[in-house]
């Protein structure tokens, strides 16, 4: 077992393509597999490898100044978490579907630590709204207990539901988060650009480092992640139901009918009954062999938070 390594960092980088040049040669070197986005306006990634591979991969990019503070946050896995590794060059490095240079993370809220989000979650203000800037497919198995949960499948759609809906953040105090924290650096600037809310805070490191301080802490279920593990565990509590007969089940399985595809959850008693399809169709589809089938996801076993210090 190896590491899985998550990141980012907003800076200036005036020439991407000579980064992604760099990174694609570390990467190839040192056998990752995973994702990074490059732009002029920093770096975002999550990369898999050998326990040896990925201390090189943080200790090379300490060496360069530009990235030498970055908040690497690690967790078990390896490079087979994920199916390839893709290195791209994005305006934005995390699509929120607004300029880069008239929406910079210099706007952003205020950053709030892991110790301080766990007194303002315990104290409870009256004024306080909490902000899940996550997808639905995400905040539908865990989230902050009180969060609102925008029903929104892109990220990129975070914006239109700011705009539609002031009145829930009118002179409040919000607390924005999202997996690793990367999405509320841009999406909480975007929010104070309304003008609406009293005071805006976001979740340094997000999810992954507020439940690695308070496992048994303000997040119920599950933190859902991109890469094989589909998500990690942080409390027994379950949020969702099967898709196909309701039973509690926060369990998330892809319909193997390849032009399905779809993305559900669904309990082990379904798995068998569908063979591993989404609907009455796609099972009926996969049974008289007319779409392509792929083999059942294969999901990493399944993790559980690990408590730092
Ligand atoms: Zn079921
Ligand atoms: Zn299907």
């Amino acid at each position: 077992m190896g590491k899985i390594l998550l990141y980012y960092k907003y800076t200036e980088i005036q020439y991407p393509k000579r980064i992604l040049k760099w990174q694609k040669q570390i990467c190839t070197d040192l056998n990752l597999k995973g994702r990074i986005l490059i732009g002029k306006e920093g770096i975002n990634g999550t990369v898999g490898g050998e326990d040896k591979a990925i201390e090189r991969y943080m200790a090379t990019m300490r060496k360069n100044e530009q990235f030498a503070d970055i908040d690497f946050k690690l967790s078990d896995g390896d490079a087979d978490y994920f199916p390839r590794m893709a290195i791209k060059v994005r305006d934005e490095i995390c699509a929120l579907g607004v300029d880069p240079e008239k929406l910079t993370v210099k706007d952003g809220g205020v950053h709030l630590e892991p110790e301080q989000v766990h007194e303002l979650l315990s104290n409870k203000p009256d004024d306080l709204v909490i902000l899940d800037a996550r997808n639905n497919f995400e905040s539908r198995i865990g989230t902050f207990t009180g969060s609102i949960t925008p029903d929104i499948s892109n990220f990129r759609d975070l914006p239109k539901f700011i705009d539609e809906n002031p009145q829930l953040f009118e002179n409040k105090q919000v607390l924005m988060h999202c997996t690793g924290g990367v999405r509320c650096e841009r999406a909480t600037a975007y929010l104070k650009t309304k003008d609406i809310a009293k005071e805006v805070f976001q979740v340094n490191g997000g999810i992954v480092r507020y439940t690695e301080a308070f496992p048994d802490g303000h997040f119920r279920g599950k933190n859902y992640v991109f890469d094989r593990r589909v998500a990690v565990r942080i409390t027994d509590d379950v949020l969702s139901e099967c898709d196909l007969c309701d039973t509690a089940c926060d369990t998330y399985t892809n319909c193997v009918n390849m032009k399905c595809n779809a993305h559900y959850i669904s309990c082990e008693l379904c798995i068998t009954k569908t063979k591993n399809t989404c609907s009455a169709a796609c099972m009926e589809l996969v049974a008289s062999e007319k779409v392509p089938v792929r083999v059942p996801f294969a999901t990493a076993p399944e993790q559980r938070v690990v408590a730092k210090k």
